[in-house]
């Protein structure tokens, strides 16, 4: 039955550090229909990053090129690199039946929402500022100059949560994770999202009787 159903589409933002990965790596595995979308991004790979699973790694110029294709679902500059969401593969996902996350910032989850009324928005918000720069220190992935930059822009993002559908403060990665896929569930069961169930509840009813 699930073949009939479109999929969810999920705005996930909330400033770096937040801990968005670590609940969406926690939750990726929960749910079988659940798919992480890979953005497109001009910033350099960090440690560890793997092109095509991370992010596409691209240049600016491969990057303004799609843009201006509108390849693009939504798009953004972060810390002075681009990020961006193509719109073929989000759209494939759905249409297979997949809910489809977008990690992204608030520029393009903006633009999402607008493109997109039915999305559902979640927004991660840190316990406080000073437990966002320790836990970007403790990651070890960025220059203090880089890790002050990303601060800064994290004051401007969180001012934008209240424009989310929901916001979840992340003191605790295990009940911030729950909270995410309780939310997730919930959405799918809406009745815009079952409109093909019902439809389909319907037929078999006419085919019985
Ligand atoms: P990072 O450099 O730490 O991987 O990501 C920086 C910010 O860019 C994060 O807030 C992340 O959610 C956001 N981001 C990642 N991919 C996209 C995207 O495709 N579009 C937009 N608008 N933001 C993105």
């Amino acid at each position: 039955m699930n073949k009939l159903k479109k999929g969810c589409l999920i705005v996930f933002s909330g400033p770096s550090g937040a801990g968005k990965d670590t609940i969406l790596n926690k939750i990726m595995g929960e749910k079988e229909n659940l798919k992480l979308s890979v953005s497109h991004t001009t910033r350099p790979p960090r440690e560890g990053e793997i092109n095509g699973k991370s992010y596409y790694f691209v240049s600016r110029q491969e990057f303004i090129k799609m843009a201006e294709n509108g390849e693009m679902l939504e798009y953004a500059t972060y810390c002075g690199n681009y990020y961006g969401t193509s719109a073929v593969k989000v759209q494939d996902e759905l249409e297979k039946g997949n809910d489809v996350i977008l990690e992204i910032e608030v520029q393009g989850a903006e633009q999402v929402m607008k493109k997109v009324p039915e999305a559902l928005s979640i927004f991660i918000l840190p316990p406080s500022l000073s437990e966002l720069k320790k836990r970007l220190k403790n990651r070890g992935a960025d220059s203090d100059e880089v890790i002050n930059r990303r601060v800064k822009e994290a004051e401007k993002e969180i001012a934008l949560a209240h424009n989310y559908d929901y916001v979840i403060i992340n003191d605790d990665i295990e009940k911030s994770a729950k909270k995410v896929l309780k939310i997730i569930e919930l959405q799918e069961m809406k009745s815009q999202n079952m409109k093909h169930i019902i439809d389909e509840v319907l037929s078999s009813e006419k085919n019985i009787g």
